[in-house]
């Protein structure tokens, strides 16, 4: 006995409902086989029962088993499938069958829905069947949707296939091995539904395929990793050189039905697998949803009649599984990504300064697309001009004079315009049309824009993807969230550095960059509490040039300017780091030594008296003295007061003492308390030789 050739046994109808099931063009569907009651040969009302259902009967079969009659009789008596459509709107199909022993049976299709749901029907329909209509609408709305007229394709379909599966037993391969045949793609469907990985999928339908149908050679074609087109690669047989195919290929073989098999010619052969010397191809495409995820070809193939079907169960079963295994891996990739986006964007809040955290966000960038080279740009207080700061793959000297005007180049257009662009190819791409710049390696770039609450800050440019691969619109959803908050991050960076500026600015002067007054009675008192506080010393120097009025007038302010730049300078190198040096007045300076007693602190006085003696300042010849020099007074905590004000007038009173007794000398505020200073002459003066 054969599979399917007696439909009249309910066991075989199992089989079949079991087989068709196993189709993807038929998921969704409820099936259902109807037989004539009682045998007769003339139809009557209401004669056809239903003997064997999948899950349950279709709703149709439920609600309006007089439609049901109706459909069943016209196909049967046409012999041709039929579309119909049952009072709730549903649409079905109901495929005869006729039996080897001559019997009519139907195959009924339905539990799928057109788009929208005929409420007025639905209601009209609940009251005749004495069902709540919510119920009924809740149950019609969770059916699959799909239109009037890919269920009539369904329906042409399956009376193919049912016709292949009935007479598949009258054929040449024995029943028995039909059977073995099928029980082992059933099985191994299960098996296929449970691969790891669609390489695992490849191998276990092609070696499945070449062992159960003796098939010499066997390729297959998978999506690329980057999914930019497919890979071509012997599966099964006879090795097969690796060829690449583009998704445009991939659907020449793929044409419009993307489940069916198709014969490949002679050239097409040659074509696609040059250097094979096979004789014939039979090429089964993997799709899911009639989307083409990959391409089986099988070389030299002698198929039994009954057994494409088989093979089309097989490819259709692991089409579905490559297509669960692209989307769990899209998912996986997806999760890992936001976890790594989390950790980077986290440690951005660790880089120190706006420099440090312009350079972390561009190397995140380039790592998450894959990069090689990249700039991060951003604009300039005029409002005007991106300057770049901070690059990767490009000279730093060339980084650092790239300027670009708002609204010029590409970067400029995404700071001006604020929208991302993506380019293929810059020579081809005609919102640009420029040549390829010779330091890119590709032709593929994006650019970025840096946006806080609808203001551009930058741009952040990624070019010359790894692998000479080309950037897309992904790569922008991948890049969003990084962008997104590392405008913000920049944002607060900048404002903090504002901040920063205007406050070192109000402690600085500007002509010597030395701290300034206000700043050195604010450490003063700190100074004060902290001396207090560890029993140290703390010594207040304080001095002006000498005669410098003449000097300005002598030589100019310019030239007056420059010498004070120039003390200063040596003021910063003779003294420790931790003391202050400030510009108290005109062309007087204090310097703050904590810790340092007086003692101490004339060798750093007289260092520095000596040092601007010696040094050389312009037009200072014409000076009374012939040199430039100055005079300092020394006083110290304790021994010279506790408070701020009091040391500074110990020290203004020895520096005006330093002044009246011929200047260019050191005098030490004289406390008779202070031990410190015994042995030292008091005032101490230092002449010039
Ligand atoms: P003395 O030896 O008594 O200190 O004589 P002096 O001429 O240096 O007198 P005083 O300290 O009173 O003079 C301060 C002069 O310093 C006045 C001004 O010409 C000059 N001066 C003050 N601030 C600046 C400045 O920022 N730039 C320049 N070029 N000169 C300054
Ligand atoms: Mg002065
Ligand atoms: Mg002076």
């Amino acid at each position: 006995m054969t599979v399917f050739n007696d439909t009249s046994s309910k066991s075989h109808h199992a089989e079949l409902l079991e087989t068709l099931k196993r189709y993807s063009f038929l998921s969704g569907y409820n099936l259902a086989f109807y037989c004539r009651h009682g045998g007769g040969e003339a139809p009557l009302p209401r004669d056809w029962q239903l003997c064997r259902v999948d899950e349950g009967p279709p709703l149709c079969s439920r609600l309006c088993p007089s439609v049901i009659d109706k459909i069943v009789n016209t196909a049967v008596s046409s012999n041709k499938p039929k579309v119909f459509r049952c009072p709730a709107g549903l649409v079905g199909f109901a495929v005869p069958m006729r039996s080897s022993a001559g019997q009519f049976h139907c195959l009924i299709g339905g539990g799928v829905r057109e788009k929208s749901l005929d409420l007025y029907r639905i209601e009209a329909l609940a009251k005749t069947e004495n069902i709540n209509p919510f119920t009924l609408l809740e149950q019609l709305q969770n059916l699959p949707i799909t239109t009037e007229k890919a269920v009539e394709e369904t329906a042409d379909r399956v009376s193919g296939v049912v016709a292949s599966l009935l007479s598949a037993g009258a054929d040449t391969p024995p029943a028995d091995k039909l059977t073995e045949k099928l029980h082992a793609v059933v099985a191994i469907s299960a098996g296929i539904d449970k691969a790891k990985t669609a390489a695992e999928t490849i191998s276990l339908l092609c070696e499945t395929i070449g062992l159960l149908f003796d098939i010499p050679g066997i390729a297959a074609a998978l999506p690329d990793d980057g999914n930019e087109g497919f890979s071509l690669q012997g599966a099964w047989g006879f090795p097969i050189a690796h060829e690449r195919l583009t998704t445009a290929t991939l659907h020449r073989f793929v044409p419009g039905n993307p489940t069916g098999k198709s014969v490949l010619s002679g050239e097409e052969i040659n074509e696609l697998f040059p250097g094979t010397d096979a004789q014939s191809a039979l090429c089964f495409p993997l799709a899911a949803h009639g989307e083409p995820v990959g391409l089986v070809v099988l070389f030299n193939s002698d198929l039994k009649a009954g057994d494409d079907l088989l093979v089309e169960l097989l490819t259709g079963r692991a089409a579905t599984r490559l297509t669960v295994l692209k989307r769990e891996e899209e998912f996986t990739r997806e999760s890992a990504l936001s976890g790594r986006l989390l950790t980077m964007v986290n440690s951005l809040t660790l880089a120190e300064g706006k420099e440090e955290l312009c350079h972390r966000i561009l190397e995140m960038g380039t790592e998450l697309v894959y990069a090689s080279c990249g700039s991060l740009m951003l604009i300039d207080e005029s409002g005007e001009t991106l300057r770049i700061e901070s690059a990767i793959g490009m000279n730093r000297q060339l980084a650092r004079i790239m300027n670009v005007r708002k609204g010029n180049g590409i970067a400029g257009r995404v700071a001006a315009g604020g929208h991302p662009m993506v380019v293929n190819d810059i020579e081809k791409d005609e919102r640009i049309a420029a040549p390829n710049r010779p330091r890119f390696k590709t032709k593929s770039f994006i650019s970025m824009p840096l946006t806080f609450k609808g203001e551009t800050l930058g741009v952040l440019n990624l070019s010359d993807k790894k692998n000479q691969g080309i950037f897309t619109e992904a790569d922008l959803d991948i890049l969003s969230p990084l962008v997104s908050h590392a405008a913000s991050m920049i944002q607060r960076a900048s404002s903090h550095e504002s901040i920063e500026l205007l406050e070192r600015l109000s402690i600085t002067d500007p002509l010597t960059e030395l701290y300034n007054r206000r700043f050195l009675e604010k450490r003063m008192e700190e100074e004060l509490s902290r001396s207090l506080r560890n029993g140290l010393h703390l010594t207040v120097m304080l001095m002006d040039l000498d005669n410098f009025k003449t000097y300005n007038d002598l030589c100019g302010h310019i030239a007056g300017d420059k010498a004070l730049k120039k003390v200063a300078k040596i003021l910063r190198g003779s003294v420790r780091d931790m003391d202050v040096v400030t510009r108290y007045g005109g062309e007087e300076f204090c310097i703050l030594l904590p810790g340092a007693s007086k003692k101490e602190s004339i060798f750093v006085a007289e260092r520095i008296r000596r040092t601007i003696e010696n040094e050389v300042f312009a037009g200072e010849e014409d000076l009374p003295q012939g040199r430039l020099t100055t005079s300092i007074g020394i006083s110290s905590f304790p021994e010279d007061g506790s408070s701020a004000n009091a040391l500074i007038d110990a020290s203004d009173i020895a520096l005006y003492r330093a002044k009246s007794e011929g200047r260019n000398r050191i005098v030490i505020s004289n406390s008779a308390a202070d031990p410190e200073t015994r042995g030292f002459p008091s005032p101490l003066v230092q002449r010039k030789q």
